[in-house]
This record gives C-alpha cells, structure tokens and sequence, in this order.
C-alpha cells in the first residue's frame, strides 16, 4: 500500500483532532483544527446523530495509527506483537509504538515532527550506540544512546528543531544533551506515562481488532 502523500491537515480535519503532523504549524494559528475547519466533505446538518460502535472504534485506531505514521499493515503487526506480549494489549501497542526509533528522534526534539524524524532515520542521520541506524521501526531498548551523526551535526533542520524544542526538555524516560546532539532512551515508559496521548482509547483499538 502506497504511504499518504495528500494535504496532512486533512487527515486532522478528518479525525476532528489535533495529530501534530506538521511540526510548528501545528502550534500555530494557521492549525485547520485551530481555524475550527469542519471534517472534510461533510456537511454537519447531515451527519449521522449516532456513528457506530465500528466506526468508533475504527476512528480510534486511525488516529492512533495516524499520528505515529505508519501503513496500516504495519500498525497491525505491532498490534499482532503487542497482543503476543503479557500485560495488556493495548497499553503493549503504546509502548512499542513510543520505542520506534522514528518516534524517539522525534521525542529527543531533533525533528519538529515524526515525519520529519522519519526522514532523518531514513537518511542515516541518526545512530543507535553509535552505530548508524536507518529503520524507522527499530525498537530502541533501555539504556540505548540516540544521537545525530557527526557529519549531520550542522544540519539546519535539525539545529532548529533543537533550538526551538530543546529548551522545553524531554519526558522524563529521556535525557537529552542539546549541545552534543545526542540523547538517552533511559527507560520505557508505561502507558500511564504517554500523558500527550492520554484522550486515545486503546481498548478501542483492541476491539477493531478483535472482531
Ligand atoms: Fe493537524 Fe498540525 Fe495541520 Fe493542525 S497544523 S491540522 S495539528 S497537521
């Protein structure tokens, strides 16, 4: 399946949330969701009074797969992981999904956005125990030491993104050294933790997939 290459707002407009898909736009006053642009194609008078427990759940699992950006076929195998693993599936998927190394670049600050994280995994610009890494869905582990490679240390975008989001610090199972442009991946977070993704009804998730 080919990734989504149309306007990202819409995918926001789509699901009536902000996903923070396009970095400092996201934070600005040209947000569609800020401006209160309705879902595309629909006229509200026409919506249905009540969406299905499917389309509920369906939705759901959208978002969540949406603001990770991933194909549908890879979210499900991370779902497929998550419900091989003990715990709770749901709240597994949480975790694998944060562990992506895409999502970790992203999280470090060294990109303003996940897409963009990608890209500097994709393009070997970031390194994993100082060895170069470019698979966006390498799971990073407890104790792993994210960094920018040295010869892509004077990279504006990434310069900028630290110099914007930097100062604003890291969650706390990261660290950061803003000024070696490198971080640590201290410990993986519990559910509890994901605090940004809070309003995410993973159970739904589960139950999309379950049927
Ligand atoms: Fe979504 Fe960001 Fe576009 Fe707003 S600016 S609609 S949060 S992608």
């Amino acid at each position: 399946m080919a990734r989504y290459t149309g306007p990202v707002c819409r995918i926001c407009r789509t699901e009536q949330k902000k996903l923070m898909l396009k970095g400092d736009r996201c934070k600005s006053d040209r947000c569609a969701i800020n401006k209160k642009r309705g879902a595309p194609g629909k006229d509200p008078k026409n919506r249905a009074a009540k969406p299905s427990d499917y389309r509920i759940q369906l939705r759901e699992k959208q978002k969540l797969r949406r603001i990770y950006g991933m194909l549908e076929k890879q979210f499900r195998l991370f779902f497929e992981r998550a419900l091989r693993m003990s715990g709770i599936t749901g709240e597994n998927l949480f975790v694998l999904l944060e562990q992506r190394l895409d999502n970790v670049t992203y999280r470090l600050r060294f990109a303003t956005s996940r897409s963009q994280a990608r890209q500097l995994v994709l393009h070997g610009h970031v390194t994993v125990n100082g060895k170069p890494v470019n698979v966006p869905s390498y799971q990073v582990k407890s104790g792993d030491e994210i960094a920018i490679k040295d010869a892509s240390k004077s990279f504006s975008v990434i310069k900028e993104a630290l110099r914007e989001y930097g100062k604003s610090g890291v969650l706390p199972w990261l660290e950061l050294d803003p000024d070696a442009m490198k971080g640590k991946f201290n410990a993986v977070p519990r559910r509890s933790d994901i605090t940004d993704l809070s309003d995410i009804k993973e159970q739904m998730i589960v139950e999309f997939y379950s049927k």
